[in-house]
């Protein structure tokens, strides 16, 4: 996910070896607590996190990465559970005792094919593994960090409290976290928090789309294509009328919709009237509601194409993601966080690295975006993807940060920014996002009003709603290389 905001407002400078600087009287000792622990352990969270990113590990295969993290946290003193909702690599890690409870996610998991070595060319590691394009090596070390950062301060009886995180698998394919969410893992919280990668530092007051992932299959019955094709059914007819009653459907839905597509089966070869298609789908919109009306005009669709061709189609649902409640007030907490650390400065190095991957990239030389922007409105429609942490936003108020660890308009999920993320400008990216999130984790655990002012904002927008996933029972199918 990625969102974009202008301007540029600072209080206080942190510098290129991440040293606090000036105006310590405008922190509290607890923030200073944390933001002091994310500087002596910032190797130690780096050298994980560049553990994770040679890992590279896609969607529930995340076996090492997970493991890594949950021992991190074991040792640290967390009480981990591992294997939740029925997925081996989705696991909680949890310190401290009753009310509140503030939680962190972390992600782990990577994406097929794109291992790219820590250059600003492209040149795969591991030519055809994965690589952390999304930058979760950064997303899942980043948000222990804190969790951790604030265990020390609960430790000491500086905090009273809990504090949870949530090592979240398979952002990337099926959505750990709708399962999660499902089974209710994140309903005791009092306030969950989340960070991502991006190209700039930025409180999030944006939503993101909803979604519905699907597939439709025609079956029909094979006979030779030449001999006697009055003997066949195209089970491939049916998916072109089904794909072209979704194209001219385009023209009839709000500019907020998308809708796209994969065929993953077509028949096999010529000569053979084709028994089987699919086609692979997802439907996205600003809302839910959006969504849903559109997904029943697509069934029908379906259903008009098989009763033409004369083919059986059957659409199975297979995933889907609720739009992210936007949470004001947990934004402006956060905001004021980032006000206090200030931009992140970058050496001569790591400019001219973000300008060589630009021009690899063709997109303008333009170097990094480490300033901090006022909040911005909230868009009408979001137009930058779904995620799975919209599910979660509908169980517990959510407050989003996204943090600068790779060039402006460094094209996302893509090699470029797997480079960044094993090298200074992802780490320095994940060490403040470390300390920005534990601040304000700081803040949730000392101000009972805060909390009481986020939840009902969260209870406002929420509206009564019970979240219904469009996941079916058990646990996540392993998605295919
Ligand atoms: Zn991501």
């Amino acid at each position: 996910m990625k969102y974009y905001r202008t301007a540029v407002m600072l209080l206080l400078f942190i510098g290129s070896s991440g040293a606090v600087r000036a105006q310590a009287k405008k922190i509290s000792a607890t923030k200073n607590a944390v933001i002091k622990f994310a500087e002596q352990r910032q190797q130690e969270l780096i050298n994980l996190s560049d553990e994770i990113w040679a890992h590279a590990e896609t969607a529930l295969k995340e076996t090492k990465s997970s493991k890594a993290l949950a021992d991190y946290a074991e040792a640290k003193g967390f009480r981990v559970t591992r294997g939740v909702s029925n997925m081996p690599t989705a696991f909680v890690a949890e310190f401290g005792e009753g009310k509140p409870i503030i939680g962190i996610m972390g992600e782990y998991d990577a994406l097929p094919g794109i291992s790219q070595q820590t250059t600003p060319t492209k040149a795969a590691l591991k030519p055809g593994a994965g690589g952390h394009g999304c930058g979760h090596n950064l997303f899942g070390v980043g948000s222990l960090g804190a969790a951790i950062a604030i265990k020390e301060l609960l430790q000491q009886g500086k905090l009273k409290g809990t504090i949870r995180f949530y090592g979240t698998p398979a952002e990337e394919a099926v959505g750990g976290k709708v399962y999660m969410a499902r089974d209710g893992l994140f309903n005791d919280l009092d306030v969950c928090l989340d960070w991502h990668p991006d190209v700039e530092i930025a409180a999030n007051t944006q939503s993101s789309q909803a979604m519905i992932d699907f597939t439709v299959t025609f079956t029909g019955k094979a006979a030779h294509a030449a001999a006697d094709p009055w003997n066949g059914k195209s089970a491939l007819d049916g998916l072109e009328l089904f794909l072209h009653g979704v194209n001219m459907l385009r023209e009839h839905v709000r500019p907020s919709v998308r809708m796209h597509y994969v065929i993953q089966s077509g028949g096999d070869v010529p000569n053979v009237v084709p028994e089987y298609a699919k086609v692979w789908m997802w439907v996205r919109d600003s809302k839910r509601d959006g969504v849903e009306q559109v997904f029943l005009r697509v069934r029908e669709i379906a259903n008009g194409a098989g009763m033409m061709a004369g083919v059986e189609s059957t659409v199975t649902v297979q995933t889907g993601d609720y739009e992210l409640l936007v949470n004001l007030k947990g934004a402006e907490a956060l905001q004021k966080n980032l006000e206090i650390l200030g931009p992140i400065v970058y050496t001569a190095e790591e400019i001219s690295f973000a300008k060589k991957i630009q021009e690899e990239s063709e997109v303008p030389q333009t170097g990094l975006n480490g300033a901090i922007h006022p909040l911005k409105p909230t868009r009408k429609d979001p137009d930058n993807g779904s995620t799975d942490v919209g599910d979660v936003s509908w169980v517990v108020p959510e407050i989003s940060l996204v943090v600068t660890t790779a060039p402006i308009e460094a094209p996302w999920h893509s090699w470029a920014v797997v480079a960044c993320g094993g090298m200074s400008i992802g780490h320095k990216g994940m060490i403040y996002a470390t300390k920005a999130l534990a601040m304000t984790m700081v803040d949730l655990f000392e101000q009972e009003q805060l909390r009481k002012n986020i939840r009902s904002e969260f209870e406002e927008r929420r509206a009564g709603h019970v979240l219904k996933p469009y996941i079916p029972d058990g646990p996540p199918p392993i998605p295919a290389e």
